[in-house]
């Protein structure tokens, strides 16, 4: 008889899209005139640039013909890709070999993956809050006891708190960890970790053989040049960093699909020699995966290029001048806000201790603007939300209006 992975049934519900979905509805359904605005989700909205524009063309045109024709390709990415990713780090001063670059269909499926070239008896740690994948995917490894209704945590796993009294980004555990998950610049706190604050945790988990996994999707947000946009500019993460990123919020990818992976060959854990975590990503991606498609894979190229990289920057800079006018707006209003300097995401201290969900409802009701209720991160969100700064300038303008004309405080 077959049975179910039972670790799904731990899962405390995909209970915050949902959820915010229905209130919406519910919300239409009695008020057919109010024109909703969304400031609630981490989706890009501007159209992909030219440069990008003409490689995917051309990874279209390849196709065409006999010549430049390719079927499967390289499972860990094109040669091409590989190599230009190199030299955009290099531009950087953080030297890479190209066969410590995997590329991918996405931050989200190599945020997801990673887990499963560790130890089952890993004992896991995530910043609280934090993007869900996470955790999620550490339950469904079963690395993780019940979820606690009471305390919004899983047994067994690690939360480390982030909040206004460490600037949003975690102390130290105090107990011994293996595997901890940093996100920089965060989703969903906006916050920046910086190059000291990391290399507390890089000097940790050098000591104790532990691995940082390091999600660095929006680390193009980054305008602040003391702050490190790669863990890797960080000394001796080689030894004990996976960094993971991607194409979705640098170039508008989300919907295209395209990232990377790094699994530096010095990387060592407890039971294993140099190289041997770099192999074992290798044959999993070989494994579950049959490459990035070529066609996308010409599209970062191109994003790679002078012009890519040029036209890339001036979209990022749209999205952060919708973070400043957000910001303004609710700095205006005397509100607590964090974030949106070097990242696209505000993270709000509900006025009035007011939870979350209630803000969430307050906020729709008076302003007809969705947002992302801070708890549903993490059990530390409680008490704040977060505003996106994705989306087109005229709907940010008009929902900072109404926020700041409306808003009852
Ligand atoms: C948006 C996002 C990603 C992106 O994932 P893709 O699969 O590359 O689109 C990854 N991590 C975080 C924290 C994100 O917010």
């Amino acid at each position: 008889m077959a049975k179910v992975n039972e670790h799904y049934r731990k899962l405390s519900a995909g209970y915050l899209f949902p959820e915010i979905g229905r209130r919406t509805r519910l919300f239409q359904e009695s008020h057919p005139e109010a024109e909703i605005l969304r400031l609630g989700i981490g989706n890009t909205t501007e159209p992909l640039t030219p440069a990008i524009i003409e490689g995917l063309h051309d990874g279209v045109e390849r196709l065409a013909s006999v010549e430049t024709y390719s079927g499967y390709g390289d499972e860990q990415g094109s040669a091409d890709l590989r190599k230009a990713l190199q030299a955009f780090y290099a531009s950087r001063g953080v030297e890479l070999e190209t066969d410590e670059l995997f590329i991918s269909d996405g931050a989200k499926p190599d945020s997801a993956n990673i887990q499963s070239i560790f130890s089952q008896t890993s004992i896991v740690a995530f910043q609280d809050p934090a993007y869900p994948v996470y955790v999620d995917t550490n339950v469904i490894a079963g690395r993780s006891g019940e979820f606690n209704q009471e305390s919004g945590t899983y047994d067994n796993l690690v939360y480390l708190p982030c909040a206004k009294e460490n600037n949003f980004f975690p102390d130290l555990p105090d107990e011994r960890v293996d595997l901890l998950y940093l996100c920089s610049p965060n989703n969903p706190t906006g916050a920046v970790a910086t190059k000291q604050q990391l290399q507390k945790y890089v000097d940790y988990a050098r000591k104790h053989r532990a691995v940082i996994i390091f999600d660095a999707s929006y680390s193009e947000y980054i305008s602040d040049d003391t702050l490190p946009r790669s863990i890797y500019e960080i000394d001796g993460a080689k030894e004990c960093a996976i960094e993971i990123n991607s194409f979705s919020k640098f170039a508008g990818f989300t919907g295209v699909r395209l990232g990377w992976s790094i699994v530096p060959k010095e990387l060592v854990v407890e039971d294993s020699e140099p190289g041997e975590v770099n192999r074992l990503w290798f044959r999993r991606q070989t494994t579950f995966f049959n490459g990035a498609s070529n066609v996308v894979q010409r599209g970062g190229l191109a994003v790679l290029s002078k012009e890519g990289l040029s036209e890339c920057r001036q979209l990022i800079s749209y999205y952060m001048e919708n973070a400043r006018i957000i910001r303004e707006g609710l700095v205006s209003l005397g509100l607590s806000v964090f974030g949106g300097d070097n990242a696209p995401y505000l993270w709000l201290k509900t006025p009035g201790n007011m939870t979350s969900w209630e803000f969430f409802d307050k906020l729709l009701e008076e302003t007809w603007v969705i947002g992302t209720p801070g708890s549903g991160f993490g059990p530390a969100g409680e008490g704040y939300f977060r505003l996106s700064a994705f989306g087109h300038r005229e709907d940010i303008e008009e929902a900072v209006e109404r926020i700041t004309s409306r808003l009852k405080l």
